[in-house]
């Protein structure tokens, strides 16, 4: 089944909720505004020319300019960006921030590019996209093997185009050209802040140290288990692309992380046991966190899931189908669109700063993120509640009841 199929039925499933829509606004919003394809011709070091499927989908932009991650993987395709690109709307809008959803990416596998050629791939995309780009228009960040190194060769591409230099094309840039302060953390702690509300709200008994399991220990899933375990919460699963490790004891995260650091994989990192990345979802724990990719919660194994909390740091990791069982099941799921609605949060603050030319310290950043996930997981906490639905479908629904206003008042 197509992925954007799932976008849909989440989206339908919560129409019934949305305030003061009319129908064809609702139809409006099921299709991407706009979708570019480029295929990117690339130099590679051998003399060979070799060519790149290059996608950029702009979902809508009714509150603000489109926004959203480009990601560089060899399963990127079109039915992907487009439904990362809805989901980019609907968490701008569940955090209510002045901005739309867009999302990008390239077909390629990075691992097989050498730098210089992963550079002159980044700096052909911006070439190919410059003309739907820019701070007013649609502003890319990174996802998925994209980092603030690419960020600011983007970034540098788009401004010898432009003539001068335009930091504020793109988010998620190092600090030394114009990047946030948090913005490398802001996706993990942002999750945070939500698992923390999530917890007082739902005064679910977990035990003092409650076990977190993490799929995917890149950006959000590493720094999430590093700020989860510094608060006492303990990191007893990860697993990265390679394999999966346990140990009911928890990790020393210190020795982890320098492991995969030397070895570039968590694969035969010091645990007790050793165990594929299926398995290790269905493992004993209070908390579980999908970082990695879509798809990996569905109905196959759902009903073996223990944890009392899944975290979607990841974007759709959770089936519809999927969805149904962990509700049925009373497992309370921090749906995508809020729970790691941190990383464009802070993205919006560093747009907001280059656009100031006016930079804010690593406390002023989290004490404007903080009451933001807050507010917005008590928010949706509170509409589950007083319509009995899922966390998700109330985040949709208030995310599109935004969005539809903000397109009605047009008309
Ligand atoms: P990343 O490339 O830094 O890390 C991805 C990790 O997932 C890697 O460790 C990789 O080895 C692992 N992985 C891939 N396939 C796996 C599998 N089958 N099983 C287990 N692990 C697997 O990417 P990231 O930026 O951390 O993004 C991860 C997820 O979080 C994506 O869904 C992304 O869209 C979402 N996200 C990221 C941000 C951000 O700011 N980085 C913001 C919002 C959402």
């Amino acid at each position: 089944m197509p992925l954007y199929q799932n976008a849909l039925i989440q989206l339908e499933e919560a129409k019934q909720y949305i305030t003061d829509i009319p129908k064809d606004i609702f139809e409006i919003i099921k299709e991407p505004q706009r979708i570019t394809q480029t295929a990117l011709s690339i130099r590679m070091d051998n003399g060979e020319i070799k060519i790149f499927q290059a996608y950029r989908v702009q979902h809508n932009n009714a509150c603000g300019p489109y926004k959203g991650g480009i990601r560089f993987h060899p399963q990127v395709n079109l039915d992907e960006v487009k439904t990362l690109a809805f989901w980019m709307s609907v968490k701008c809008a569940t955090v209510g921030i002045p901005l739309g959803g867009a999302k990008g990416g390239i077909e390629v596998d990075v691992k097989m590019l050498s730098e210089g050629e992963l550079q002159r791939l980044s700096r052909a995309y911006i070439r190919s996209m410059y003309h739907i780009l820019g701070k007013d228009k649609d502003i890319p960040a990174p996802d998925v093997n994209t980092n603030p190194k690419i960020m600011a060769w983007m970034m540098d591409e788009y401004s010898q185009i432009a003539g001068y230099n335009v930091p504020s094309m793109i988010t998620g840039k190092p600090i030394e050209v114009g990047g946030s302060e948090g913005r490398g953390e802001a996706t993990a702690q942002g999750g945070f802040y939500v698992l923390q509300k999530l917890l007082e709200l739902s005064k679910l008994n977990l035990v003092s140290k409650p076990k977190i399991i993490i799929q995917g220990f890149g950006n959000a899933g590493s720094i999430f288990a590093k700020i989860a375990s510094d608060a006492g919460f303990i990191i007893v699963g990860l697993s990265d692309s390679q394999g999966a490790i346990y140990s009911q004891n928890g990790f020393d995260l210190e020795e982890i992380k320098n492991f995969k650091e030397k070895n570039k994989t968590l694969k035969n990192a010091p645990a007790e046991k050793y165990i594929s990345n299926e398995k290790l979802l269905e493992e004993e724990c209070d908390i579980l966190v999908p970082a990695a990719l879509e798809n990996q919660i569905t109905k196959e194994n759902a009903t073996k899931i223990k944890a009392k909390i899944v975290l979607e740091l990841a974007n759709g990791p959770t089936t519809p189908e999927a969805d149904q069982i962990l509700h049925q099941q009373e497992i309370i799921v921090a749906p995508d669109v809020l729970a790691n609605a941190g990383g464009v949060t802070v993205s919006y603050f560093e747009w907001v700063q280059n656009i100031q030319n006016f930079y804010w310290t690593s406390e002023e950043v989290q004490k404007k993120l903080r009451p933001i996930m807050e507010q917005s997981t008590e928010n949706i906490w509170r509409f589950s509640k007083e319509k009995n639905i899922p966390l998700r479908t109330a985040a949709f629904a208030l995310a599109v009841s935004r969005i539809a206003k903000a397109m009605k008042v047009r008309w």
